[in-house]
């Protein structure tokens, strides 16, 4: 049988990407290892505002008015719930940071999203002296939960095989590609930070930046929102439990958890908290960063039927997907991509000799 697609890689990525598949009735087949994700580890939060400078992100609104109903139309069909709209507090450092808020607050593009109301900090167990600003429609999704619920569709459907995708074994053709016994149209490459090992695609400068959290547990704090002051502080669907993030790090390439970032992530921690917390639990995951903070998307430069979806960044969440619906629209309906996240931007760094 000729499948329309394989995608390769499971996580925020090649979850949009099938998703887009399976609502225009295109056949496909899902390759991914599960043991390097970034998704897994994601904190799952939506936020779209920086909360550092007050500024918006790339094209935050369009992507979370197409994020939004493109989860809950999952959650329908899988009958699962995993988005949870919450608040983000930021807490202020001090008194000029509220009269910052309230300049950015009258931006057309941030005015729907910083509310110019400041909350009072009524948690005896957080340090806030200075009040919250509160960011509204933010939220967040529980990732792991989504991709679990998903991929068991795909495993009822005997769409989804877990293994590593061995690039030496793909055979192209004009028409078509196969790999071992499997047979499509396209082949659709969404295997974040693993993009490193791809003979194709690895001319692509994705840079990757290591994250790190906590998942503590605390009785104390009873939050049913985000604080954001060094760290982020979001509640977990697990009594009492909060995820605590994130570190940056752009050197170390490693998936393994360290005790200089558990370090880092306490101190932050007992600058916001004056409570006793256990720590439950470190994760670490590399994010698909790129050099100009905008997502890889689009076709290779020889293999015509060769496809890429990736650089999601430190907004997956939000970004995949908008992003993987452009790229369907680009392979199924011709229509363009737009220039800032098409891989063509790099072409430059191509050559010839790659595969
Ligand atoms: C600590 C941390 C916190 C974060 N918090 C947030 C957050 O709160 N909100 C947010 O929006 N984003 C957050 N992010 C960023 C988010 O995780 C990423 O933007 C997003 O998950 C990237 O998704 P992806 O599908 O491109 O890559 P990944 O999730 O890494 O998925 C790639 C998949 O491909 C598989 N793969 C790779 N190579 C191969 C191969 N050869 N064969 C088979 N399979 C392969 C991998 O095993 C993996 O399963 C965070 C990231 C980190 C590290």
């Amino acid at each position: 049988m000729m499948l329309d697609y394989i995608v390769v890689g499971f996580g925020l990525a090649g979850l949009s990407f099938s998703e887009q598949l399976h609502q225009n009735n295109n056949s496909f087949v899902v390759i991914s290892e599960e043991d390097k994700s970034s998704s897994v580890v994601a904190g799952g939060m939506y936020n779209p505002v920086i909360l550092k400078r007050f500024t918006s992100p790339w094209n935050a609104i369009a992507q979370l008015e197409y994020a939004i109903p493109f989860y809950s139309q999952i959650e329908s069909r899988l009958n699962t719930v995993v988005n949870t709209p919450l608040s983000v507090l930021r807490v202020f450092n001090a008194v000029e940071e509220q009269n910052n808020w309230l300049i950015a607050s009258d931006k057309p593009n941030l005015a729907p999203f910083l509310s110019v109301n400041f909350k009072k900090n009524t948690n005896e167990f957080i340090l806030a002296d200075n009040d919250f600003g509160v960011v509204e429609r933010a939220g967040r999704v529980q990732v792991a939960k989504l991709l679990n619920a998903y991929k068991s569709e795909l495993l009822n459907n005997n769409c989804y095989l877990n293994e590593a995708f061995n690039h030496d074994v793909l055979k192209i053709s004009d028409d078509y590609l196969s790999y071992k016994g499997l047979k499509a149209k396209k082949i659709v490459f969404c295997s974040g930070f693993g993009l490193k090992s791809n003979p194709y695609f690895n001319y692509l400068p994705l840079n990757g930046t290591k994250g790190e959290v906590l998942i503590i547990k605390s009785e104390n704090l009873k939050l049913d929102y985000i604080v954001k002051s060094g760290v982020f502080l979001i509640p977990l669907e697990k009594a009492d439990c909060y995820l605590v993030g994130a570190t940056y790090h752009w050197t170390d390439k490693t998936w393994e958890v360290t005790e200089e970032a558990r370090l880092e992530l306490v101190n932050k921690l007992d600058a916001l908290l004056c409570c006793d917390y256990e720590i439950i639990d470190q994760l670490a995951g590399i994010r698909p960063t790129v050099k100009d903070r905008r997502p890889l998307v689009g076709q290779h430069p020889e293999h015509k039927n060769m496809y890429m979806l990736n650089g999601l960044g430190t907004r997956g969440v939000m970004v995949a997907p908008m992003v993987s619906s452009e790229l369907f629209n680009y392979i199924e309906n011709e229509i363009a991509l737009d220039s800032e996240i098409d891989i063509k931007r790099f072409s430059a760094e191509y050559k010839n000799d790659s595969k």
